[in-house]
Formats: C-alpha cells, structure tokens, sequence
C-alpha cells in the first residue's frame, strides 16, 4: 500500500510566484489560529511549529482547503492560484 507521500510525490506543481494562502506572521498576530491542528492536518505539510509561531509555505499545497475551514475567516487568505498553477494532479 503507497503512503500518503509516496501519492503525493507522483503529482506535479507549477507554482506561482505569489502565495494563493497568507496567514499572519509573528507569533503576537496569529493568536486564534490552530497552529497544532494545521500543524498536524495539513496533509502536504505546509505547516510548521517554530516555537510559538507558525511557519507556512506555499509551495506544495495541495490546495485541499482544509486550513481554510479550521482557521478563523479573518486570520487567512485563501483563494485557489491563479488558473493553470499549483499542483496538477496525477492519478497512474
Ligand atoms: S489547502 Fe490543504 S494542503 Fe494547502 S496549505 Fe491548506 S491544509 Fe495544507
């Protein structure tokens, strides 16, 4: 049985130049966001705990839009990258 990350590594990601989530930066700022849950969650890994604050990349999202439903409305941006960037998905 393929692993999550053995799935994920056959897909392709043309990734665009300006990030299609933002969330605070800074630790003081993102008060109220599930660092732990999005930490945990997010199935491409996208985030990360540094001490207090929460890292985020863009780069690899799967754009699966489960951060977007378990983050307060006003604590991120998302929206899907611009059309015919981010991940294409590969199913063989
Ligand atoms: S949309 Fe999904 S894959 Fe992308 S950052 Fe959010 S949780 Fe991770």
């Amino acid at each position: 049985m393929l692993s999550i990350e053995d799935i994920l590594q056959r897909n392709v990601w043309d990734v665009a130049e300006d990030p299609h989530i933002e969330i605070p930066r800074g630790a003081e700022n993102q008060r109220g966001i599930p660092k732990k849950a999005l930490a945990l969650l997010c199935p491409a890994a996208c985030y990360t705990e540094m001490g207090e604050e929460l890292l985020f990349s863009y780069e690899g999202c799967v754009e699966c839009a489960l951060c977007r439903v378990i983050t307060p409305k006003d604590k991120i941006s998302w929206r899907y990258p611009r059309s015919g960037r981010g991940i294409q998905y590969r199913f063989t």
